[in-house]
């Protein structure tokens, strides 16, 4: 393989894949109006929704997930009704924004980035707001490091506006924090292939319950590429309206079955087990963390850069160790870096990367 001075990716995405991913995607093309990708997809359909938890469907799309975003937000609010945001860091916005750009009308319920939502914040702006067709949030702000109670916040949605569907993307969250899509009454998980699930980027995936087709039927412009009714229908034959991303759904199949070997709870432990040695490290190291205590997520630390340290000094030395390392997000960029620790990361390679932060630091 080429790139033998490859650095190991500590980034939030893309993350590190494993080889034998790489090489599953090299398989002979077929294809897709044969039987054999209607095997491949109805082999994957099955392992997608263990994974989603779900006894509905998951659609593929050959996109990122921002294309899964302007989707959910087209096939979900109706003209004349509108959408409610939680928003609090770079991809909440945005989703707002593309919800907005594509003439829908958003109200927002921003709180302060490194701040998650409590089910009591929504439960005040859905008293104040009226329906809402849909609530559109995030299950892991990958910008802050913060992870939503998503469980909590369905819960009140559907108590205080059953009719609003639940819209979540878990991009980074999703086979690294737990989800669980059914019985916490999502109408919507949607996730790309290059944050937790460890797959090269390209591919996307959304879990989508019964719920949002009745709504989609009734919404005029659903557009063509992301239109769910015609998705469906091509689901249901075990196929996708246009030419899907073959090589990366092989790499899904072999992923899947990976991650079903390993548990989705040993997984989401595993996980769990990687944010608290990556708060112990910050903390013990006077760096200290950027988003609210009790609302870190298991994926990505976002550190606080409580040392002031030089982050592209700190980038350029840890590209000497092999890791390619993030700097900051956006407009927090500097002041924070983040460490993520998602995907098929182990707890070893976690510590190789605290250990090169240490040797930088001279602690
Ligand atoms: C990366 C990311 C996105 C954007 O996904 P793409 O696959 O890059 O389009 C959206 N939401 C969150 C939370 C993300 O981390």
């Amino acid at each position: 393989m080429t790139h033998d001075n490859h650095k190991r990716l500590v980034i939030p995405g893309p993350v590190e894949v494993r080889r034998e991913i790489l090489e599953a995607q090299t398989a002979w093309m077929i294809g897709h109006r044969t039987t054999a990708f209607a095997d491949l997809y109805a082999r994957l359909q099955a392992k997608l929704k263990q994974a989603f938890l779900t006894q509905y469907r998951v659609f593929v799309s050959g996109s990122s997930g921002t294309g899964l975003w302007e989707g959910a937000s087209r096939n979900c609010i109706r003209d004349g009704q509108k959408a409610l945001h939680l928003t609090g860091g770079a991809f909440s916005e945005k989703w707002a924004e593309v919800s907005r750009l594509n003439g829908k009308e958003v109200d927002v319920l921003p709180v302060e980035w490194g701040k998650a939502h409590t089910p009591e914040m929504v439960a005040d702006a859905l008293r104040r707001g009226g329906h809402y067709d849909a609530v559109c949030f995030v299950h892991n702000e990958t910008s802050t490091g913060v992870t939503n109670p998503v469980r909590d916040i369905s819960a009140v949605i559907h108590e205080l506006d059953p009719d609003a569907l639940v819209l979540v993307d878990t991009v980074s969250g999703f086979l690294g924090a737990e989800l669980r899509t059914d019985e916490w009454g999502l109408d919507i998980a949607l996730t790309s292939s290059q944050k937790a699930f460890a797959l090269p980027p390209g591919i996307a995936f959304a879990a989508v319950s019964d719920r949002v087709l009745e709504r989609a039927n009734q919404v005029t412009n659903r557009g063509y590429y992301f239109d769910f009714i015609e998705l469906d229908a091509l689901a249901q034959k075990n196929n996708t309206p246009s030419t899907p991303p073959i090589a990366l759904m092989y790499a899904a199949d072999k992923q899947l079955d990976d991650i079903m070997a390993e548990g989705l709870e040993n997984r989401w432990a595993r996980h769990l087990h990687m944010r608290d040695l990556t708060i112990t490290w910050a903390d013990t190291r006077g760096m200290g963390l950027y988003a609210q205590e009790g609302y870190r997520s298991p994926t990505v630390t976002t550190v606080a850069n409580g040392r002031n340290i030089n982050v592209d000094d700190m980038a350029k030395f840890m590209s000497g160790k092999g890791f390619s390392m993030d700097k900051g997000y956006g407009k927090i960029k500097g002041k924070t870096f983040r460490i993520a620790h998602m995907g098929d990361m182990t707890v070893s390679t976690l510590e190789e990367v605290l250990a090169g932060l240490d040797e930088f630091l001279g602690v």
